[in-house]
């Protein structure tokens, strides 16, 4: 039979190399399980690979030779439709040169003095497999748009070059575009797919400038891992110009993250780092590079200990929840209205920890549901208690996550802690923040409906902070508008952002909700607010977040008004 007679012939290898020596111990090392056969540069090299080409396996080609180097055979084997499928392993001394062949779309490298023979045929052989396994490895190797290699090659040959030369200082760069899909929503997947090609480009050219290596590692994130550079902003702004040429009507910033090479860490962990600090790469305008250093390595660390220390911190206890009041301004004097809870880490060595420090960490690893969790039932239980012992129910808004919107469960959980406090739904008001709606408006829409079909009220929180359109406005379920505290901030000093507060005002009146106004400090601006008609304010000057013990004073202060009136 045809097949198995082909199955049973040996596989076809090509040594390619002007030392006699070189051929003869790779002939040696590789004859028991391969037919061979020799040339000694790179002109003989071609003729027998095009002689050969349906039964060649593999090419093992050295790269200084004369008459026609390997670079030459590599350049025209890989351009070549026909010729490209045979894989070739470079033989090569020089620690620069296989990189290059590399980039030039070598399989692998063999180093001389030729290691250990199992290696060598271990090499062989898998590459073999490979191309045998894939027929279009080389497409899967590649990003078709980009032509960069794709993640898992790359991250294998990061890990070879990691392995084979700890003594190349490598950096690891990443980079990626603000806010691409919107680009892509505002402008067409064409022009997107344009700026990531323009990109790919460039970031080519740059490798052909230096030694390294590139993948596009997902939608519109590049992965750089190239020799050590002494100045990555300018590599940036290169890549930004590039882009700029694009985009006449289009704003496409680019942002860069930088783990430059660290003695024995391995690439994935210093890819890691390197899109840390591209993450940690804000909308602001000021900088769009960030070089991990010290004191991220520390945040890193600081933040590994929080997410280590959550679980032992529910169980002993070291949340707590403080309560900061709404007062309806409208009244005169202003009347305890309603509180926000807002959690507190009395963490036993570290002390008092921000919510800003630890929200956005669960949040990202999916452990808000614990702390969220923890806060509302805490809530739930100090308003029945209040109602209780003091006759007195004031309504509590909790803070619900963005990611919490996503929980299937979220209802349930609610009902279940307001029935089993026995409360009035309205008693426990819900803040969502209003990037919340713009990230997932189809969703969180369907489910805010729910929510307050159920008796739920809603505040939107940070209002002003996200991108809504009036036109999304309408047709959000609101019952509360909860102005972002940058409003608010330079109101005494600055007409503009006084008008602006007006402006949210006017949007209030006419999604016909009442306003509360966060971080109001002094009493001008308490006064500029009520005065606009804005119903509620929150903030220093009336009263800092406190713990329950002594909110209870104010529940207490705020009767004796009552009873005196
Ligand atoms: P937020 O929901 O916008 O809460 C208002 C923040 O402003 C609180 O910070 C509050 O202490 C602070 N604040 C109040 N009045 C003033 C003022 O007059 N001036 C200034 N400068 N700040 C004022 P806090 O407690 O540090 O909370 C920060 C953020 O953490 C909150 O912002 C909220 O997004 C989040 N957070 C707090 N507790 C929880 C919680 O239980 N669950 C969730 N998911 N997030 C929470
Ligand atoms: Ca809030
Ligand atoms: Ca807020």
């Amino acid at each position: 039979m045809i097949i198995s007679n082909q199955l049973r012939r040996p596989r076809l290898v090509l040594i390619v190399d002007d030392q006699e020596i070189n051929r003869d111990v790779l002939g040696m090392i590789l004859e028991d399980d391969y037919e061979i056969i020799y040339a000694t540069n790179g002109r003989e090299a071609l003729e027998m690979i095009e002689e050969n080409l349906d039964r060649l396996s593999v090419v093992l080609l050295d790269l200084i030779m004369p008459e026609m180097d390997g670079f030459k055979v590599l350049d025209i084997v890989r351009n070549d439709e026909f010729l490209k499928r045979i894989p070739i392993i470079v033989l090569t001394a020089e620690k620069n040169a296989e990189l290059r062949a590399l980039q030039m779309g070598a399989a692998d490298f063999i180093t001389k003095p030729f290691e250990m023979h199992e290696v060598i045929l271990a090499r062989v052989g898998r590459i073999i497999e490979l191309s045998e396994g894939r027929q279009l490895i080389s497409a899967a190797e590649h990003d078709r748009l980009t032509m960069l290699y794709s993640k898992s090659f790359f991250f294998e040959y990061a890990n070879r070059i990691h392995q084979y030369h700890p003594e190349w200082h490598m950096d690891a760069v990443v980079m990626d575009i603000n806010q691409f899909h919107t680009i892509n929503e505002l402008n067409g997947r064409e022009f997107g797919d344009n700026v990531l090609r323009i990109l790919g480009n460039e970031i080519r050219a740059f490798l052909g400038e230096t030694e390294g290596i590139a993948s596009r590692f997902e939608a519109d994130r590049f992965d750089l891992y190239c020799m050590h550079q002494a100045d990555y902003q300018q590599l940036l702004d290169r890549f930004q110009e590039k882009v700029n040429t694009l985009s006449r009507n289009a704003s496409i910033r680019l942002r860069m993250g930088v783990n430059p090479w660290q003695e024995g860490v391995d690439p994935l962990l210093l890819f890691d780092r390197a899109r840390a600090a591209c993450n940690m790469v804000r909308g602001d305008y000021k900088t769009n590079l960030m070089v991990y250093d010290e004191d991220m390595r520390n945040h890193e660390l600081l933040n590994q200990r929080l997410l280590n220390d959550l679980q032992r911190a529910v169980d002993e206890r070291e949340f707590c929840v403080f309560y900061q009041p709404k007062f309806n301004v409208q009244c005169d004097p202003p009347k305890l209205s309603s509180a926000e809870a807002l959690i507190r880490w009395k963490h036993p060595e570290l002390g008092m920890i921000s919510p800003g420090c630890f929200i956005p960490l669960f949040e990202s690893n999916g452990q808000i549901g614990t702390v969220d969790n923890f806060v509302w039932n805490e809530a739930a239980r100090q308003i029945a208690d209040w109602r209780d012992r003091l006759g007195v129910v004031v309504p509590v808004s909790v803070n619900l996550s963005r990611v919490d919107v996503f929980d299937p469960a979220l209802e349930d959980t609610l009902t279940g802690i307001v029935e089993r406090n026995g409360l009035d739904y309205k008693s426990m008001k819900l803040e969502v923040t209003e990037s919340a709606y713009t990230d997932n408006a189809g969703q969180i829409i369907g489910l805010i409906n729910r929510l307050r079909s159920m008796g739920f009220e809603i505040e939107m929180d940070d209002f002003g902070s996200g991108y809504s359109s009036l036109n999304m406005l309408s047709s959000m379920p609101i019952d509360v508008l909860k102005m972002d505290m940058e409003f608010v901030r330079n109101i005494e000093h600055s007409e503009k952002d006084f008008r602006l507060v007006e402006v949210v005002l006017d949007i209030a009146r006419y999604l016909k909700v009442p306003v509360v106004a966060e971080g109001v400090e002094t009493q001008r601006q308490m006064e500029l607010l009520r005065d606009a008609g804005c119903q509620l304010v929150q903030g220093y000057y009336f009263s800092r977040p406190l713990p329950p013990a002594d909110f209870e004073k104010l529940i207490l202060r705020e009767k004796e008004i009552v009873r005196e009136n």
